[in-house]
């Protein structure tokens, strides 16, 4: 694959500005170009449709050829090393033109993004390069049939051995688990230690023989993860991190809070949402239920939360980058945007437009997870109680 990462000379100090605005041009011209052909049709689809789930394989590779590896990986693992500020603009950028996700998400945030900061150097040679060509694609495994929300309480076990450790459990919801090359494995590996310095993390390879995968289908009737039935043998080496310290590598608090990595990541649906708030403008003309005052008022106040979501994002950036702690203001984005993209989806329906009746019907469906995905909206709501509000633990 031929790649020629852009690099980034000085960090933007701003997000508006004639240079801000040379930054994004440069991002339109050289990525627009990389979306993959059928691209428009398949937005009909849900994201983890098999068709689109091959254009996003695609993707990942032709972005990686237009130079736009992995935006915030350093540049010595082939990344673009951008700072948050571009990182913002990229991908306010990306979710204008309606690009697809990359596949190997979990590859270049979770795994990627933990072995740069954790890996030895051997891991580092071993695993980076094979997640940036796409050999390796990544799951995670943290959720287990005994309870997602709290990663803490993992069961599945990993017991030392002459040669290595003896992984025993089972994981569940793990996306992309019947296609995943490697898991990002979240291990109990001491019964005695206290919560949160009892956990490792283990690279496992997921074609080994006590690896068994059974997808589950999900309501869009896409069976695109699973539960995975794990009893291996591995060896020290696929170990990261230091042992017992595996629930700070999985946190998203440990990885990205203070570079605000995290929170610039918001920023594509964030673009994302206003070309979506286009198309409901459209179909509102154009559906059976008509245009009365009654869907100019809600499709207004649809579109003052498009617009805070923006600034939000811009908001969490900034103090980022002036050392606040990004993560409560993550917290509140996920719980603002999951719940903003739900009702956009449940008013389209209601304007029954028939042009774009599959779109919003794929959308609506698929998008029922995003309140449970990557932990539940409650859980959320617990840390802006708690951290935003101080109001304590109840
Ligand atoms: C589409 C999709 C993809 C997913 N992909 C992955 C993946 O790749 N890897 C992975 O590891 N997991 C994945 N998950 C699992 C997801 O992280 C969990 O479903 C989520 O964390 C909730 O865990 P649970 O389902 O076990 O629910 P539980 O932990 O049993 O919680 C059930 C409900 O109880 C409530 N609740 C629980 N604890 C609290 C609390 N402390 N305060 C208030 N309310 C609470 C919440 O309403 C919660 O929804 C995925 C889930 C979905 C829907």
């Amino acid at each position: 694959m031929t790649t020629q990462v852009v690099p980034v000379s000085s960090s933007l100090q701003s997000f508006t500005g004639p240079e801000a605005e040379d930054f994004r041009e440069t991002v339109r011209y050289r990525l627009a170009p990389a979306i993959p052909d059928g691209w428009e049709e398949a937005k009909e689809l849900t994201e983890n449709h098999p068709e689109a789930l091959e254009l996003r394989r695609q993707w990942d590779r032709k972005r990686t050829e237009a130079g736009y590896p992995v935006i915030f990986w350093p540049r010595e693992y082939g990344g673009n090393g951008f700072g948050p500020i571009e990182q913002v603009l990229f991908h306010e950028v990306w979710g204008e033109l309606e690009a697809p996700q990359p596949l190997n998400l979990l590859g270049y945030t979770l795994a990627g993004r933990a072995l740069i900061d954790w890996g030895t150097t051997a891991q580092k040679e071993g695993f980076l390069p094979r997640i940036l060509s796409g050999e390796d694609l990544w799951c995670e495994g943290f959720s287990e049939p005994n309870g997602g929300a709290d990663m803490a309480a993992v069961q599945t076990r990993g017991t030392k051995t002459a040669s290595g450790w003896h992984i025993e459990g089972q994981k569940i919801w793990t996306s992309f688990s019947p296609r995943a090359d490697r898991m990002y494995c979240l291990t109990k590996t001491s019964p005695t230690a206290p919560r949160h310095h009892n956990l490792s993390v283990f690279m496992l390879d997921m074609h080994l023989p006590g690896v068994h995968v059974e997808p589950i289908r999900d309501i869009t009737g896409i069976a695109e993860f699973g539960q995975v039935f794990i009893d291996v043998e591995v060896p020290d080496d696929v170990r990261l991190g230091a042992e017992g310290e595996g629930w700070t590598l999985s946190s998203i608090v440990g990885a990205n809070r203070q570079r605000g990595e995290g929170a610039a990541a918001f920023a594509t649906r964030a673009a994302e949402v206003g070309a979506w708030l286009r198309r409901l403008r459209h179909c509102a003309k154009a559906g059976r239920r008509g245009g009365g005052s009654g869907v100019a008022a809600r499709l207004d106040e649809i579109a003052v939360r498009v617009e805070g979501y923006r600034w939000q994002v811009r908001r969490a950036v900034a103090q980022a980058m002036r050392g606040r702690e990004a993560f409560a203001a993550q917290s509140i984005m996920k719980i603002y945007s999951t719940e903003l993209i739900q009702q956009m989806t449940e008013f389209a329906l209601e304007l029954e437009c028939d042009e774009h009746e599959r779109y919003w019907r794929s959308r609506h469906l698929d998008f029922r997870k995003l309140t449970i995905a990557g932990g539940p909206n409650e859980i959320y709501r617990n840390v802006v109680a708690n951290r935003v509000l101080g109001m304590g633990r109840g």
